[in-house]
């Protein structure tokens, strides 16, 4: 889940024209993040929050978010920043890091016999 200090969740700056990772921007027609990322807190229409590779309702066809600027957005959406680690070079590529991330931060299970 990314759901840590560095934030979590997506960004969605109006106008993401530029496709630089590493920037306070997010590249145009993305959303990697809204679908690959899973978000524990509720949204509204998804109040169990959202599982990882499942596509936020709130994410249009445009790959904008339809409640930006809304108090009812997740903060960690709010939070997030791209960053090379999660966003990549490309759509693609999001979706395989943040898929990456959510495996490597499942609960570990304990079995005993
Ligand atoms: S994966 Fe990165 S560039 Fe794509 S929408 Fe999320 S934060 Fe923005
Ligand atoms: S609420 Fe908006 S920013 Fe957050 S996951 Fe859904 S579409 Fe993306």
């Amino acid at each position: 889940m990314l759901d840590g200090p560095s934030g979590a969740g997506v960004l969605h700056l109006p106008g993401r024209e530029r496709v630089v990772p590493d920037s306070p921007v997010c590249r145009p027609d993305c959303g990697a993040c809204c679908v690959a990322a899973s978000i524990s807190t509720p949204l509204p229409g998804m109040p169990d929050g959202k599982p990882a590779g499942v596509r936020c309702i709130h994410l249009q066809a445009d790959y904008r978010c339809a409640i930006y600027g809304s108090p009812a957005r997740p903060d960690c959406c709010a939070r997030l920043r791209p960053a090379p680690d999660i966003c990549g070079e490309s759509r693609e590529e999001a979706l395989r890091l943040i898929a990456s991330l959510e495996l490597a931060t499942l609960p570990r299970v304990s079995h005993s016999g």
